[in-house]
This record gives structure tokens, sequence and C-alpha cells, in this order.
């Protein structure tokens, strides 16, 4: 069982290689939520590309890829914290058919409104650093596509992207080329040039079952073995959502006991599904009778939290 993210470096600092694979965090990230296959594939696609693109990333924070959608999917989002812990879930908008073999652009771009958001958000320690927004045409047939390209044109960085999910498993590879550092031993910018050409057609003969079946190890050797390359520690990757029942308890809270009951005369009990991971909540009577005693000396704030 791996929820990995993999770094290579191929010897003459000239192209980073890396490799993502969840097995058991992608299972964990379905566990509430249930596509077809062709939205769940796309999910998947675009999560092995967040953790990819976010282990580059020089500060703390996160990055979120939205996809709004103008068809059946709505929305699609999926965010990556520095330290790889990642989410992800898509909104299906009500009333559209999902086609069987939906893609990219008929799933969400079915007008040619679509758009691709890429947002850095550095919430951590440096929290006097603004969010970057990035908004991109979906123009492409796939996520590794539209990436590639944002990455050339936004980025400044030769980008190439292989991506996989199925059920069990989300699978992804990057090729990035590195500035060349110039002027010292290391290889030319010709050489380099070369070099990316090279790797580039080595990458380009994987097959989708072979990413989603290989571990990066063995994935990285059958593609790149005349290489020298460095290989680094691999990352652990954790799928996460911050929701909790405290929070929840804390929204209703903030409800107030009022609309609380109103809802309760309506019905048994309150279901609330997170919109995020889709982890079900649920609040009986009695539950929700206790969120409302005010214990001595403790008063409810708005917010719904105790002082
Ligand atoms: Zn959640």
């Amino acid at each position: 069982m791996t929820d990995e993210l993999k770094k290579y470096l191929l010897s003459d600092h000239s192209t980073r290689i890396q490799t993502v694979r969840l097995d058991q965090a992608w299972k964990t990230g379905l566990a509430h939520q249930h596509y077809p296959a062709c939205v769940q594939a796309l999910l998947g696609e675009l999560v092995a590309a967040s953790i990819l693109l976010t282990s580059n990333i020089k500060f703390d924070g996160a990055l979120v890829l939205q996809l709004q959608g103008d068809g059946p999917i709505a929305l699609v989002v999926v965010e990556c914290t520095t330290n790889l812990s990642i989410r992800a879930t898509v909104s299906v908008r009500e009333g559209h058919d999902i086609p069987a073999d939906g893609t990219l652009q008929t799933l969400l771009n079915t007008q040619g409104t679509g758009r691709f958001v890429v947002t850095l958000d550095p919430s951590g320690q440096n929290s006097d650093l603004k969010p970057y927004q990035g908004i991109i045409p979906m123009e492409g047939h796939s996520v590794a596509q539209v990436l590639e390209r944002y990455m050339r044109d936004s980025e400044q960085l030769d980008t190439r992207l292989w991506l996989a999910s199925d059920a069990e498993h989300v699978a992804g590879l990057l090729l990035q080329r590195l500035p060349a550092q110039g002027g010292h031993e290391g290889a030319t910018a010709e050489q380099q040039a070369e070099t990316w050409t090279r790797v580039g057609h080595l990458a380009s003969t994987l097959k989708h079952e072979e990413l989603l079946a290989l571990d990066s190890d063995t994935l990285v050797r059958r593609l790149f073995w005349e290489e020298a390359l460095m290989t680094f520690e691999p990352q652990s990757v954790r799928w996460y959502c911050p929701c909790s029942r405290d929070r929840v308890a804390g929204m209703l809270q903030a409800l107030g006991r009022e609309e609380v009951e109103d809802i309760l005369s309506e019905r048994e009990k309150i279901d609330i599904l997170c919109n995020f991971c889709g982890k079900p909540y649920q609040f009986d009577a009695v539950d929700c009778a206790s969120l409302f005693v005010t214990q001595p000396g403790m008063t409810h704030d708005t917010d719904g939290s105790l002082h």
C-alpha cells in the first residue's frame, strides 16, 4: 500500500522526474463520494496533477485546482496542501445526464465557457503573502494537456504530465525541464535541450495501464533505465478533510435553537453531508438538545463556540 510522491533528478540537473501513486488515500477519498466512472477518472487525474505540481511549491500553503464547468459538471475542486494533504470533490449539475464516455470537454466545456482556475494560497506561516490566481481557458483534451499549457505559458516551465486513475488507484508522472544553469561544469543548454527531447520520447512510450499498475521505482527504471538518476526519499500523501462532528455542531449552534427545532419538527434527525468530502453527520433530537444546553458561567458566541 503506497500513498507516495517520489522525486528523481537527472544527474546533469536538466530534468526533474516525479511520480505519484495513491492506493489507500484514493479509497479514503472516494469513501463517501460516488461518481460515474468517467467523472471519477477525471477527478483522479486532477488529484494526481495537483500533488505533482504542489510538491514543487516553495511556501507553506495550498494549491487549489478548480474546473468550473458549463456542462453536466458544475465544479471540480482539488486542494492539496504543501505537506501533501489532499481533498477533492465534484458538483454535478442537476438535471443533466452524464455521458458514459464523458471527457473534460463534454463534461465541463460544452459551450466553450468552462474555466480552469489555479490558486496558490500561501496560508501557512507567510500569511502576509497574497493568494495568486491564474485563470486559463479549458483548451485541451485532457487535464494533462490543459496543465501543460498553463505551466508553459504562465510559469515558463516546460512540463509534461501523464495522469491516470481507476477505482483503485491514482497515478501520475511529471517531467519538468529545469532552467539551464550555464557557465559551469554541468550540461550546456544544447545538451539540456537534447536530454529534454530524449526523456520526453522515452516517457511517451508509457501506457495508461502501466502507469496504473507499476510502482514508482519500477516505472521509472523501465522508462529511464539508460539515464543517470538521483533518487530522493519518498514523501507520503494523505487524504484529509478537516470536517468534524464538532464543526457541524458549531454550525447548528450558529443556526440557533429555534431554527434547529423547526427542522426537527419535520423529521426525526438532521442529516448533514460535508460538502467537500461527503462524510455524513447525523444529529437526532437528543444531540440537538444538548447543543443548546448552556453550562453555568458559559455563554454561546454567535459562531457557536463556548467561552
Ligand atoms: Zn469533509
